[in-house]
């Protein structure tokens, strides 16, 4: 089943071609890092999936459902308005910089979606997100405020918010970067837990071991396109682009 899938996306900031003819499917059960230089389009790319930026052309395509479609690619959304915001809260993002609610205890962050968005009642919310925050091993932080946790801690949180919508697909966008490098294991190792339970994942990381280990296919991007979206091994062992070679032994 293809959970996603970007055909021919293109994008501009004030003029500027961010990305230039992206085309992306995801499989259900897959895990893909994206990988590349600085300015390349990876966040772009992550935000055009999930509505947090519009694309200027292509189409974005979640569980079969068109969500958007803009320009001549022969796609058009058919879905209602209902539809296509379900089809959106399928899937559930990460951030670098965390983006808790600083003034909510870590349970408050993880209830309040659930609450809000899919209407539960507090009791189950908190229900839901106990069982959430004991995934990422911090169900006895639950009453702790962000400024109160690690980065470490406030990641696991994040995600734990994340997971608390029931996602289908999770997007994580250089989750490990903001982090003390002894901070980066304890969120990795429960990104790892999240594959061996088959959650279908995106992951833009700089952890090079990480993404060898985890990923089922390895996107290199480069100057707004995919550059290369290839299996692990060949990808770290055996690269074909010189434009990667020279990347993966700067990462070293
Ligand atoms: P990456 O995540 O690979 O570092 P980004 O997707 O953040 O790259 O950025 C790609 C390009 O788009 C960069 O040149 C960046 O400066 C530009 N860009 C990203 N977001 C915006 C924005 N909101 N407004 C203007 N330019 C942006
Ligand atoms: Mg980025």
């Amino acid at each position: 089943m293809t959970m996603i899938r970007m055909n021919n996306i293109h994008k501009y900031f004030a003029g500027v071609h961010v990305l230039k003819g992206v085309s992306l499917e995801v499989n259900k059960g897959e895990i893909i890092s994206i990988i590349g230089p600085s300015g390349s389009g990876k966040s772009t790319l992550l935000r055009c999936m999930n509505q947090l930026e519009k694309i200027d052309q292509g189409s974005v395509e979640i569980e079969g459902i068109v969500v958007e479609a803009a320009g001549d690619v022969g796609v058009k959304i058919t879905a209602t308005p209902q539809e296509v915001r379900t089809a959106y809260r399928k899937m559930g993002m990460v951030f670098q910089s965390f983006n808790l609610f600083p003034h909510m205890t870590a349970l408050g962050n993880v209830i309040e979606a659930p609450m809000l968005v899919h209407r539960l009642s507090k009791g189950e919310a908190v229900k839901n997100a106990e069982k959430q925050l004991n995934k990422v091993g911090l169900l006895e932080k639950k009453d702790a405020f962000p400024s109160k946790l690690s980065g470490g801690q406030k990641q696991r949180v994040a995600i734990a918010r994340a997971l608390a919508m029931n996602p289908d697909i999770m997007l994580f966008d250089e989750p490990t970067s903001a982090l003390d490098p002894e901070l980066i294991g304890e969120v990795l190792s429960v990104i790892k837990n999240l594959a061996q339970e088959h959650m279908t994942m995106i992951i833009v990381t700089h952890e090079m071991g990480f993404a060898k280990e985890i990923s089922d296919r390895v996107i290199f991007m480069d100057d707004g396109k995919i550059l290369e979206d290839q299996s692990p091994a060949v990808f770290f062992d055996n690269p074909r682009h010189p434009r990667i070679k020279t990347f993966l032994e700067k990462m070293l």
